[in-house]
């Protein structure tokens, strides 16, 4: 238990909310919302693997070093005074300059120094969040030698001096923000906001004032732009021209304000704008999407589930590649490359359609890890005369819809574009990553078997979505 306050003072755990939103984090310590926290399978699953990696360097570190577990801050500034290898749990606190961290780790150099250490689950010490809470916690050590980061996949990485402006932006804007009583302002951002715990608090508002961030394709930076020009709602840019528009940043040239004046049209009216024809590839359709496990440990996804739906598109017309295991990753890799043999044999003419770039930059990353560029399936699938379709681009290239994002699920649920409804209303993606995890972890062979079907079942769902889409696009585009 940390004993230390918190009330007001600066703690590196705020990192992850202040990079996403000024708001969230400003909301996180000072809003009184009674925020009900919906229960998030992924993120409890994240939560436990991040023990288990935390645990397996504690054991680790237990095998080379003697370790301390501090109680309290007095606890981890005597154990430092005494000189410990490494302190678990460590508990700082800077009463005058209000900062309070918890270091995984505190780590004694052989010049004596303590170094800080987090166990993360990420594969990479980039993100934002990382740097500045490794480097919060140098700061409040004053130490000179870096912080040491383990990794997911087992590497360490270090965090030095480097990333101190970050640091030192994070406690200033921090401390303005727990100064102040007001909410702050910000612009709505739909990747961000639709997945924070206050959406339900911030959409309302957003929506009253009719904000211009809240269309697909106008950010916060082009709505900053549009407000110094007089265009503040949603309203005045649907009444607007693309020629009295000015060119301000992410929103420049015809076509881009074009977009975002239907764009603001149809948020009213919900129509649907064709600003160009649709085109699409003649030839027999596969319907294709892939299911993947980014959380192997390894640093290296594993692709479980190669799902396709073929001619002639009912639910048994759904075929797959399936392997178990991370271990039998490379097995799945060439029965896919097996399978789409077969399907150029089938249709000389073969049309492997996808929704966004994915599947195409994983098929990429999988000849890269097995060595097969020069592979003959994998230069035909990435070839000029790739069988590959991106879905997603006849949609943006063509088409305005009164929806906030264009992914899959928001254009075929909608009851007036697409209408399609998954048999498993709460599937996602994120939902197949925690069913697939629980599907490795489960012993008994009736429930791994219903745990399977299901992850097939939102699968075979995905790419009859992507069928759903072609035929509707046919029908009302072409
Ligand atoms: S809903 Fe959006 S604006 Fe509101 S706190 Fe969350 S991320 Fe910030």
């Amino acid at each position: 238990m940390n004993n230390a306050p918190t009330q007001a003072y600066i703690k590196p755990s705020d990192a992850s909310a202040w990079a996403l939103c000024a708001r969230r984090v400003w909301l996180d310590n000072k809003g009184e919302l009674e925020v009900e926290e919906a229960e998030d399978a992924f993120e409890a699953l994240i939560i436990e693997l991040g023990l288990a990696h935390e645990h397996a360097v504690l054991t680790q570190l237990m095998k080379e070093k003697s370790v301390h577990t501090a109680t309290s801050p007095e606890d981890t500034q005597r154990l430092m005074a005494e000189g410990v290898d490494v302190i678990y749990q460590a508990q700082l606190l800077d009463k005058e300059n209000l900062l309070v961290g918890y270091p995984d780790f505190l780590i004694r150099h052989a010049s004596g120094e303590y170094q800080p250490a987090d166990a993360k689950l990420s594969l990479s010490e980039d993100k934002k969040e990382i740097q500045v809470q490794l480097g919060f916690y140098r700061r409040m050590l004053n130490a000179s030698l870096p912080a040491i980061v383990f990794l997911g996949d087992g590497d360490t990485a270090e965090i030095d001096d480097e990333t101190n402006p970050l640091t030192n932006q994070f406690v200033t804007e921090m401390r303005e923000l727990l100064a102040s009583d007001t909410e702050p302002l910000v612009r709505y951002s739909h990747s961000k906001c639709r997945a924070c715990p206050y959406y339900t608090h911030c959409k309302p508002a957003f929506e009253a004032k009719e904000e211009i961030s809240l269309l697909y394709g106008v950010q916060g930076r082009a709505a900053d732009g549009l407000e110094k020009h007089g265009i503040n709602t949603i309203s005045e840019l649907a009444a607007s021209s693309p020629a009295s528009l000015p060119d301000v940043p992410y929103l420049k040239g015809y076509e881009k304000k074009q977009r975002a004046i239907l764009q603001a049209q149809s948020y009213f009216s919900g129509e649907v704008h064709q600003i160009a024809p649709v085109s699409l590839p003649d030839g027999h359709w596969v319907h294709f999407d892939i299911e993947d496990n980014p959380l192997t440990g390894s640093g290296e996804k594993h692709v479980y589930l190669w799902g396709f739906l073929v001619p002639d598109f009912s639910n048994a017309d759904f075929e797959y590649v399936w392997t178990d295991t991370a271990e039998q990753d490379r097995q799945g890799w060439i029965e896919f490359l097996a399978k789409i043999e077969e399907y150029r044999e089938r249709y000389a003419d073969l049309v492997l359609a996808h929704y966004s770039q994915h599947e195409r930059t994983t098929i990429r990353s999988y000849a890269k890890r097995y060595d097969m560029e020069s592979n003959e399936t994998v230069l035909y699938l990435l070839g000029d005369e790739s069988p590959l379709f991106d879905m997603q681009k006849p949609v943006l290239d063509s088409l305005v819809l009164p929806l906030q994002g264009y992914g899959l699920k928001d254009i075929c649920k909608h009851k007036d574009l697409v209408n399609f409804q998954w048999e498993d209303d709460s599937s996602g993606s994120q939902w197949s990553v925690v069913q697939f995890n629980r599907f490795l972890a489960e012993n008994n062979p009736d429930m791994k078997a219903q745990l399977k079907a299901e992850i097939l079942g939102y699968n075979r769902d995905d790419v009859i979505a992507t069928r759903r889409l072609e035929e509707w696009l046919r029908a009302k585009f072409m």
